[in-house]
């Protein structure tokens, strides 16, 4: 049996759709232009692809999408300065920085000067601290878009065994409490895992973010498994993800491809967080 293709740009579409009404609402009802503005330090091509990507979405659903652009050697105090100022400015309704941030800087220090009510991407510790204890509102938007992927399949993960191959801030450490808080059973691999294989291979649902080509291959695979690949990896002129696409296709149950999987259901996740900071910004 070959496996379902998940459609990510057609999810991605439905999403949009809601937020694009979201934001006619918040238009006709209230005398704002909702803005968001993206603090850029320096530049970075992969970082310029997704802000083109999420700038294009943003100009078709109405929302201003800003960029503060700083100089790559720019002091942390100003950084630190600029979001205060974007902070306590009612013309803007969100804030991102974008990654990644040269090495000078304290990512910390500056993501938790956002205030959390404009904090887009869910970074702030404040806005991850309520996920962990399960009051989910602003949820980081790669782990948002995984949920979504399953939601859209109708598969419930209550006491699935689901395996996440990533332990980052931004994928796997919110995924993970994500998933426990809809009592799924979950297990972390990382680069210091001893044996991948004894995980992945018992997993029902195994969402992979390594970046590493062709890290899951068809025998790291359960047999009608759900393989969800948040993997982005440059590879000449295309693009692919972790997973061994060709040949696990064939033994999962439903498989996102790369591209047009997680990463269009990603931005429109953004998007979807936008009108949450939008609202705190009228109610
Ligand atoms: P990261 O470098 O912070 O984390 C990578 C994770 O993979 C770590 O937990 C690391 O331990 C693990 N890992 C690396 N090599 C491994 C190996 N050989 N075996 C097992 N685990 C391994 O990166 P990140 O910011 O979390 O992003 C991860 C990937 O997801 C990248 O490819 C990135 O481009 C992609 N990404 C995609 C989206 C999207 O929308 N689809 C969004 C964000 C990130």
């Amino acid at each position: 049996m070959t496996a379902k293709v998940i459609d990510g740009r057609k999810i991605a579409k439905n999403i949009l759709e809601n937020v694009a009404k979201d934001i006619k609402y918040i238009k006709s009802n209230y005398q704002i232009k909702p803005n968001i503005t993206t603090i850029i330090i320096g530049s970075n091509p992969e970082s310029d692809l997704y802000l083109r990507l999420r700038d294009k979405a943003c100009n078709e659903v109405g929302i201003i999408s800003s960029h503060l652009n700083l100089a790559e050697d720019v002091s942390e105090q100003k950084v630190i300065d600029s979001i205060n100022e974007l902070n306590i400015d009612e013309k803007v309704h969100g804030i991102f920085v974008q990654f990644p941030l040269p090495k000078h800087l304290a990512i910390d220090k500056i993501i938790n000067t956002i205030d959390p009510s404009k904090d887009v991407e869910g970074f702030t510790s404040h806005n991850m601290g309520c996920m962990l204890l399960g009051e989910e509102y602003i949820i980081p938007c790669t782990p948002l878009a995984v949920l979504k992927i399953l939601e859209n399949e109708k598969y419930d993960v209550k006491g699935k065994d689901i395996v996440i191959v990533n332990h980052s801030n931004i994928v796997g450490k919110p995924l993970t409490a994500l998933l426990l808080n809809r009592n799924a059973s979950v297990s972390v691999c990382h680069i210091f895992t001893k044996n991948l294989k004894q995980y992945t291979s018992n997993a029902e649902v195994l969402i992979t973010g390594a970046g590493v080509p062709k890290l899951i291959t068809v025998d790291l695979v359960k047999k009608d498994a759900f393989v969800i690949d948040v993997g982005i990896v440059k590879k000449e002129d295309r693009v692919c993800g972790d997973v061994d696409f060709e040949s696990v296709k064939d033994i999962a149950s439903k498989i996102t491809p790369v591209p047009g999987g997680v990463g269009p259901v990603t931005v429109a996740c953004s998007l979807e967080n936008m009108t949450k900071t939008i609202n705190n910004c009228i109610d």
